[in-house]
């Protein structure tokens, strides 16, 4: 048994037992782990409040090897993320960026990229960056560490700069001009706002898109273009994405 000690962003909790919850966690150098915390659902745990959804704690955990459950042992909060999930759309959008770094990260793989992505996007909200900025920022970032979402600058069909507007093919992962992608019907075509902002996430910090932040229209058809783009390469929509639409849905209609 090896025993470790490191800094970790809560990802998931999830019930165990009566007492005990299965915590996974994302570390800078070895990646994603699902821990047992025991007694962590007791009354008056050591641990109580500590597992929330993107807190940053130190985390002490033991090790076996050939077991993919490790045991934690110590939790420390370093930085609470409850200021973010006040309120419902907090809760919501919470689970969602924790919910991508889930399925980017794969067990026991490498797992700094994410780990910073998270650390600084939740950094910034905590610092007053808008809910919406923040997660569109993740978004994009997030399929860019995946791979496939490089700064739409050129069109990879011609080389045509792109900041006159592009298109995204149904199920292309990148951005084309539109002489490349129109043929396709089904193809959302991309605002030079949404090209500029993608260009801007992806080369800027949060905190300086936060200073001119774009229009909420611009940020909608951002997330328009993740999602679609996610959900071609993942072959599937987030239970957290889908969440959050359906209780977006229901604020509309009150
Ligand atoms: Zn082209």
């Amino acid at each position: 048994m090896e025993i470790f000690t490191a800094d970790a962003l809560v990802l998931e909790v999830r019930d165990l037992s009566d007492a005990d919850r299965l915590v996974t966690f994302l570390v800078r150098d070895g990646g994603k782990k699902t821990g047992v915390a025991r007694g962590a659902r007791r009354k008056h745990s050591r641990y109580a409040g500590r597992f929330l959804p993107l807190s940053k704690l130190t985390l002490t955990w033991a090790e076996k090897p050939g077991k993919d459950l490790v045991r934690i042992s110590t939790a420390e909060t370093q930085r609470s993320s409850h200021r973010i999930q006040e309120d419902l759309e907090g809760i919501l959008v919470a689970a969602y960026l924790a919910d991508q770094a889930n399925v980017f990260v794969q067990e026991n793989e490498p797992g700094d990229l994410y780990f910073r992505l998270l650390d600084t996007t939740v950094e910034g909200l905590l610092e007053g960056v808008p809910l919406d900025l923040g997660a569109r920022y993740f978004e994009a970032w997030a399929l860019r560490l995946a791979g496939i979402f490089p700064p739409p600058q050129e069109c990879p069909g011609c080389g045509q700069d792109l900041a006159a507007g592009a298109v995204l093919p149904a199920h292309e992962e990148m951005l084309l001009c539109p002489e490349c992608g129109g043929e396709d019907p089904a193809a959302l075509s991309v605002s030079p706002e949404v090209v500029a902002f993608f260009d801007g996430a992806l080369m800027r910090k949060l905190e300086e898109l936060a200073q001119d932040p774009p229009h909420p229209k611009v940020l909608r058809q951002a997330e328009e273009i993740c999602v679609r783009i996610r959900r071609s390469f993942l072959q599937q929509e987030l239970r957290s994405y889908r969440v959050l639409q359906q209780t977006r849905r229901q604020l509309g209609e009150l």
